[in-house]
């Protein structure tokens, strides 16, 4: 199975080579789509591919290492209230989830594309981008 989720974690288990341990202990292959890590501590989204029970092992492994852990349901979302039709994110999206229709030169997301790599969110400048979690 594939699975994407957001790891949040303390600034204790920053030194440690958590996403390693997850492929040599677990054999899960890893997709890291974003990351922010600082001295405090720090949070990735991860794409987890690997049969259903070893992920479920690796993930409670996570969890007793004190990271908090997020099932991503539906990734990202666009909010077209607040998209003003800029095209800022079109330009920073790896995949081309994000392009102008033809016709009416309005921005349209298709989230079947979208990696969650999360570019899109800092790129905008009116937060119509957002990470659901
Ligand atoms: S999150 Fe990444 S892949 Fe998805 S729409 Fe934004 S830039 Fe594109
Ligand atoms: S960057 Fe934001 S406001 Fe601009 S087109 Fe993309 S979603 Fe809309």
């Amino acid at each position: 199975v594939n699975t994407k989720v957001v790891l949040t974690f303390p600034q204790i288990v920053v030194q440690e080579p958590i996403t390693c341990t997850l492929v040599e202990l677990f054999h899960i292959k890893l997709n890291i789509l974003r990351a922010h890590i600082d001295e405090r501590g720090g949070m990735i989204v991860l794409e987890l591919t690997g049969p259903s029970e070893t992920i479920k092992q690796g993930i409670e492994y996570l969890k007793e290492k004190g990271i908090k852990v997020k099932p991503i349901e539906e990734g990202v979302r666009k909010v077209d209230d607040k998209c003003t039709d800029c095209g800022a994110c079109i330009s920073v999206c790896p995949v081309k989830a994000l392009v102008f229709e033809r016709d009416t030169w309005k921005v349209i997301f298709d989230d079947q594309k979208c990696v969650v790599c999360g570019l899109c969110i800092d790129a905008c400048p009116t937060t119509a981008m957002e990470l659901l979690l």
